[in-house]
């Protein structure tokens, strides 16, 4: 069986999404898929951050839905296959087709709504991003957004809903992804959440001091829960540069990313995903046509068959099945 690459974030254009079953100006389209040996994708419905009121929250929802809608319908059922469960995505990567999974980024989108998460797991999503640039009502951003009004922390980690909010994945069977959330809350819902937490687009402190990044002692948190870091192909996570320089990130940069994650936490607890039009992609890695450049700098590294499948999917197929037996039972 080939490799099941699964490149767990990348940004859909909205409104007018451009039409991925052909050639498009986006670093992923299915062609460039199929042309890149990139077996499935989860497509985000990304809410920017917006006002924190009733019409705001409202707006918010009805675009989450709008795209996860949209991310469903646009897979055939035959080429590209909607995947919405780890059943599914294995099933259709035996058929040798192409899978498209979904998830929702920003919290933002949520509200006050507890009810959101039973909505979206319906639709197919498999993670929420808890947070985007900017606090919302569930937890505190990484990045405040001092020209909405932020200041450096507004709950100390998890607000008392944002609690709620990670029980409400957990019962839904959505996974809880970690990243733009702050290190507090981070920490925070690693503890609470019955469901392994991902940070699905992130990268290491260690090796380039971003409030993107994970510390080591988030990565150490990650492992305690049995959660995963997946280390994202933006290049300003990755090294840093002076101001105004283009930054020269590689895929080499991504490799001593997994590595320092790997050495830290272990293979089980690492992986690797895009960003591809949200900010996504360095040298060796602009698109998803150029998908095998990553594969071949990591086998470089000495990662054999095992640890290349765990970095692609595997890891991710683990932590989604736990949120889903979790759900279930
Ligand atoms: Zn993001």
């Amino acid at each position: 069986m080939t490799l099941l690459t699964l490149d767990t974030h990348v940004d859909i254009g909205w409104p007018n999404p451009p039409d991925p079953r052909t050639e498009t100006k986006q670093q992923v389209d299915f062609p460039k898929m199929a042309r890149g040996g990139m077996r499935a994708v989860v497509f985000i419905a990304y809410v920017p951050q917006g006002r924190r009121d009733a019409a705001g929250h409202e707006a918010a929802a009805a675009r989450a839905e709008a795209m996860l809608h949209h991310i469903r319908e646009r897979a055939d059922g035959r080429a590209f296959r909607f995947c919405a469960t780890p059943g599914e995505l294995e099933a259709c990567h035996a058929a040798g087709a192409l899978g498209v999974l979904s998830a929702v980024e920003n919290g933002y989108a949520m509200g006050r709504d507890l009810g959101a998460p039973t909505r979206w797991r319906a639709l197919g999503a498999c993670y929420l991003t808890l947070t985007h640039d900017g606090h919302n009502e569930l937890a505190d951003s990484a990045r405040p957004r001092p020209a909405l009004g932020d200041g450096p922390e507004e709950h100390g980690g998890l607000s008392a809903f944002g609690r709620q909010a990670v029980a409400a994945l957990n019962a839904a069977g959505m996974l809880v992804d970690v990243s733009h959330v702050s290190k507090r809350g981070m920490l925070q819902a690693a503890a609470l959440s019955r469901s392994p937490i991902v940070a699905t687009h992130t990268a290491c402190r260690a090796l380039c001091d971003h409030p993107r990044g994970v510390d080591d002692e988030q990565l150490d948190a990650l492992k305690a829960v049995g959660g995963l870091a997946q280390i994202t192909a933006v290049g300003a996570f990755l090294r840093r540069v002076p101001d105004g320089q283009k930054n020269p990130a590689s895929v080499e940069d991504m490799a001593d990313h997994v590595d320092h994650a790997v050495r830290r936490i272990g293979i089980e607890h690492v992986g690797v995903s895009s960003d591809f039009d949200g900010g996504g992609g360095v040298i060796g890695w602009p698109d998803a046509a150029e998908t095998p450049g990553l594969t071949a700098a990591l086998r470089a590294r000495g990662y054999g068959e095992r640890e290349l499948g765990l970095l692609w999917s595997g890891n991710f197929l683990r932590l989604w099945r736990r949120a889903q037996a979790l759900a279930a039972g």
